[in-house]
């Protein structure tokens, strides 16, 4: 596997594979792995010639008071666990490699970014957007992987593919999971262990309201209800949002039929973690 730092760099290690016609997996990340991100890279393996991880704590993507200077950084075992599942390729640019000086263009989009988190934070997907946007046109790959629990995300990034017209297939991955059902993140870490426990209740509340749904209740508000009944058992938490929304256009539904999908943002000390489950 090889580090690479500079876009110079990366195009000369790729030029060869770009040559030869391969195919070129990326997966676009802000490192401090764990098994979310390397079930996207083992995906990559099996679908592609080439895998291209990035690694980069995209600074435009925070907002001021966010945890941009701790978030957790620790390339050592990124790179070790990168290696173990085949990943081919690190890239892990400089703040200044990636925004050089005088950096002014931006991308930006209507409606999805408005919805769930970006009404919390501001600024968030512009960040997002500008920042996959580039290391689109730095990496161009053939296939990208984006996981299911930044839902919002991957909507966001697929309508910016074919507004932008990437040749870009992106594929999406499931929610990892700890074995007590917290999603896997970064910002886990910033969980105590009381807190970590609690965490567990945010998966736990998706299921329910999920299981009220398949048992026929069609009330939003109703369900809505129940998850915050559950989320409150999380001590110093703070609810950013429960919301039940259509799968394509993250509008909320009053009455629930066919398919949504039911998200969650919650701070829980100083983490700031999201979830969400499909009812179908
Ligand atoms: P991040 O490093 O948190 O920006 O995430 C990089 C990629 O990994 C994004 O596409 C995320 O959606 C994905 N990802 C993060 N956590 C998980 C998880 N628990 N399960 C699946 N994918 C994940």
């Amino acid at each position: 596997m090889r580090i690479i730092e500079t876009i110079h760099d990366l195009n000369v290690a790729l030029a060869p594979a770009r040559r030869d016609g391969k195919r070129i997996g990326f997966i676009p990340t802000m490192g401090a792995f764990h098994d979310g991100h390397l079930a996207l890279m083992r995906r990559a393996r099996k679908e592609c010639d080439i895998v291209l991880v990035s690694i980069f704590v995209n600074p435009l993507q925070f907002s001021a008071g966010e945890d941009y200077d701790r978030y957790p950084r620790n390339l050592t075992n990124d790179n070790r666990l990168a290696d173990s599942v085949g990943v081919d390729l690190i890239f892990v640019p400089s703040v200044a490699e990636m925004y050089a000086k005088g950096f002014r263009t931006f991308v930006d989009q209507d409606e999805l970014p408005t919805k769930l988190c970006g009404e919390h934070r501001p600024g968030h997907f512009r960040g997002v957007m500008t920042v996959v946007a580039k290391l689109f046109s730095i990496c161009r790959p053939h296939v990208a992987y984006f996981g299911l629990k930044d839902y919002q995300q991957t909507l966001i990034v697929k309508r910016m593919v074919v507004d932008l017209n990437y040749d870009i297939d992106i594929r999406t991955c499931p929610t990892v999971r700890e074995e007590d059902g917290l999603a896997m993140s970064s910002r886990n870490v910033y969980l105590g262990p009381k807190q970590r426990k609690d965490a567990t209740y945010i998966y736990k509340s998706l299921v329910y309201a999920r299981k009220m749904i398949d048992d026929g209740e069609t009330s939003s508000s109703r369900v809505i209800s129940e998850v915050r009944r559950i989320l409150r058992k999380i001590k110093g938490s703070r609810v950013d949002y429960i919301q039940i929304v259509n799968q394509d256009t993250l509008e909320p539904v009053r009455e629930i039929k066919g398919k949504t999908l039911i998200a969650v943002a919650i701070r829980v000390g100083k983490a700031r973690l999201i979830d969400n489950v499909m009812n179908q």
